[in-house]
């Protein structure tokens, strides 16, 4: 089994130690791992300036000598995508050396879509549709971009505005979220299946099943799965049941990455 998503205390917002990390995904029996510390360029983001590159790098490497053998460690990074953004982040990438790139939206303006804190006040101001369509209208952009490997966490809004406001349905936004599933299609952009929604409130993956067997439908075949863990115990949560329930809708293999190379890891 694999998980692609995991922050350790290189990211702001984690105390979880790499070696804790290697040991459990171990203990757990999965065969391979992406650390995916965040990386922030706007300086309004918490987590801003405090991403280390090189610290990571050679952090990583050491996990990879020490634990080579027993379990499979990928270098990625995940970064907040922001439009204005495009031209650093291309700057960024060009001369690193990671396995894996993982997108994700996180700031729609200066609202951020994973903290409770200004979600009320977001969707006070705006109409609803307003609301969802300038959250689906950044994960175009980054579809469209073709700067990452990965579309991390698609529907994270969901996250806190179920708390202020109406659920959506896919249905309801389905021209503007099929165009974003085309251009990841088109463009072999990895679909995220994040396990972290079944533990907030949505209790759903991100992006929900309907997105997912939409996905598939338009063609896609390229998809990862990570718990976007924090702390030891999100480790590889729920994604033993979550990789059943996909084989169901005809998943049979999930992507891997080596130095941003998509391979196939059967399921
Ligand atoms: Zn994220
Ligand atoms: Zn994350």
């Amino acid at each position: 089994m694999i998980d692609y998503h995991i922050h350790t205390v290189y990211s702001c917002d984690s105390l979880l130690e790499h070696k804790m990390v290697c040991n459990r995904a171990i203990e757990l029996g999965f065969d391979e791992i992406a650390f995916t510390e965040h990386h922030d360029f706007d300086p309004l983001d918490e987590g801003y300036g405090f991403y280390d590159y090189a610290k990571v790098l050679s952090r990583i490497t050491e996990m990879k000598q020490a634990y080579g053998k027993k379990l499979a460690i990928k270098h990625g990074v995940e970064i907040t995508y922001q439009k204005s953004r495009e031209q650093e982040i291309s700057d960024f990438l060009e001369d690193k050396e990671y396995d894996f790139v993982v997108g994700s939206v996180h700031l729609v303006g200066s609202f951020d879509v994973s903290q409770d804190a200004g979600t009320e006040e977001f969707f006070k101001n705006r109409t609803r549709e307003e609301a969802f369509l300038s959250y689906f209208e950044v994960n175009r952009s980054l579809a469209e971009s073709g700067l990452f490997d990965c579309l991390g966490h698609f529907e994270m809004i969901r996250r806190y505005a179920i708390n202020y406001i109406d659920d959506y349905s896919y249905e309801e936004y389905a021209e503007i979220v099929d165009e974003i599933i085309r251009l990841l299609v088109k463009k072999e952009v990895v679909l995220e299946v994040n396990t972290s929604g079944l533990r907030h409130l949505p209790k759903e993956t991100y992006p929900r099943f309907a997105l997912i067997e939409r996905f598939l439908e338009l063609g896609g075949s390229y998809m990862t799965i990570g718990s976007d863990s924090h702390l030891i115990e999100h480790i590889g949560y729920k994604i033993p049941e979550t990789v059943e329930q996909l084989k169901q809708i005809g998943v049979t293999g999930l992507t891997i990455f080596d130095g941003r190379r998509k391979k196939v890891y059967n399921v």
